[in-house]
Formats: C-alpha cells, structure tokens, sequence
C-alpha cells in the first residue's frame, strides 16, 4: 500500500516535470524509462539528477523511499518559487511556516536579508534622477568646505576678538550641519533607490519530530 502510494507520488511528481519543461524535451525522454530510474537510482525529485559533491541531496521532512531524494539548492530553489513577492518584508516571511508538499511536515528554514546594487544600465536609465541628486548633493558637499576654508581668511581680517571667534564658531556650525544633512540624506537616497534588497534562505533544517507528532504526519499523507 505504501509502495504504491510512493510509486503513485513519484508519477505525479515526473507529471510535473514534464508540464514544466518544453514540448521538444518532453517527447524525448519516455515516462517510463524516467519512472524505472528513479526506483533504481537516488534521483532529486525535483531535477531527477543525481546527488553530487557540489549538489547534496538534504534530508528535511518525513518522507521515505526514492521520493526522499532533494537536492538542497533545488528544494531552495522551489521554496523561493512558492515566495510571490521576493521583495517581501523580512518579517512577514519569516512568520510563514514551511511544510514538505508530500508529507506535510514542518521544516525550518531561516532567512537572510540580501543587498545589492542596482546594476548600473538599470541606474543611468530609470534613476537619473537619483543620480543627479546624489552627484549634486556631494558637489554641495566639497562647496561647504571651500567655502568654509576662504571665509577663515576672512575671519581673520576682523580685528574685535569677541566677534571673530563669533563668526568662527557660527561658520563651523553651520559648515558641519550642512555636511551631516547632506550624508544623511545622501546614504537614505542610495539606501532606498540604489541598493536592491531581497531574500534568500540562508539554512533549511529538518524539525525533529517525536512518535506522536510523526503518527499525525503519517495519518494526514495516508489520507491523501
Ligand atoms: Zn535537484
Ligand atoms: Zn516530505
């Protein structure tokens, strides 16, 4: 009974494959000959490859016999398919639990933010705007400072020591505000419009279950 539920898992799992590759590929590989390799092979049920030193196979739910087989980047792979918005915020991710298709067991999967930088065709087309601002923004930059140091002759010039030190202080002041304004807002338009944030799984683990959890596991599969 449970062979033929596994051997009846497999099929449809080839099934789906073979809707996701294209017509010419599916007429060249033969179901049967796919369904005989996968009972006397270790094969991914996902890629129908084999496990290789750079392509491990990850043992993560309750699932027994040849439909077991996974490749870790392939089921990574699949759990970011089933993610609609990549872009999500980390925190609704994380809240999701995971479960195997086929057993229905949890798995654990822990999450990473990813930063990147917009790739620069991308930035000259549809952020020039962005770009000018930030180039702008660090030409006002260097002009603080050159205006800061041709007022300090100035300053000098001016022979009450009260308000020399006065005008010193001020010019600083303002010079140093304009400067941190100007980085601020400098990192927050780089940090929002040129670095694309996105997830990625960072570890898929197994949960351990105990006799009692694994009955239920068993008893919602059997009732598929
Ligand atoms: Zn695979
Ligand atoms: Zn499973």
């Amino acid at each position: 009974m449970i062979l033929e539920l596994q051997l009846l898992k497999i099929k449809i799992n080839i099934y789906k494959q073979f809707q996701m590759e294209s017509p010419k590929q599916t007429l060249e590989i033969s179901k049967q000959q796919q369904c005989q390799d996968l009972e006397s092979q270790k094969a991914c049920r996902i890629c129908l490859n084999e496990e290789t030193s750079q392509d491990k196979f990850i043992d993560y739910c309750q699932c027994k016999g040849t439909i077991k087989y996974v490749h870790e980047l392939c089921l990574k792979t699949y759990v970011m398919s089933k993610i609609s918005d990549q872009q999500a915020n980390l925190k609704d991710v994380v809240k999701n639990k995971q479960y195997c298709d086929i057993c229905k067991a949890e798995f654990q999967v822990s999450w990473k933010n990813s930063y990147q930088l917009i790739n620069w065709k991308k930035l000259l087309q549809n952020e020039t705007a962005t770009l000018l601002v930030i180039i702008a923004g660090f030409l006002i930059m260097i002009g603080s400072i050159i205006v800061m140091t041709s007022t300090r002759d100035k300053v000098e010039q001016i022979t009450n020591d009260e308000i020399k030190n006065i005008v010193s202080v001020v010019i600083i002041i303002l010079c140093c505000v304009s400067i941190l304004f100007l980085l601020s807002c400098q990192t927050y338009i780089i940090y929002k419009y040129l670095i694309i944030k996105s997830i990625k799984i960072n570890k898929i683990a197994k949960i351990e279950q105990n006799n009692e959890q694994n009955r239920h596991v068993n008893h919602q599969a059997n009732k598929q």
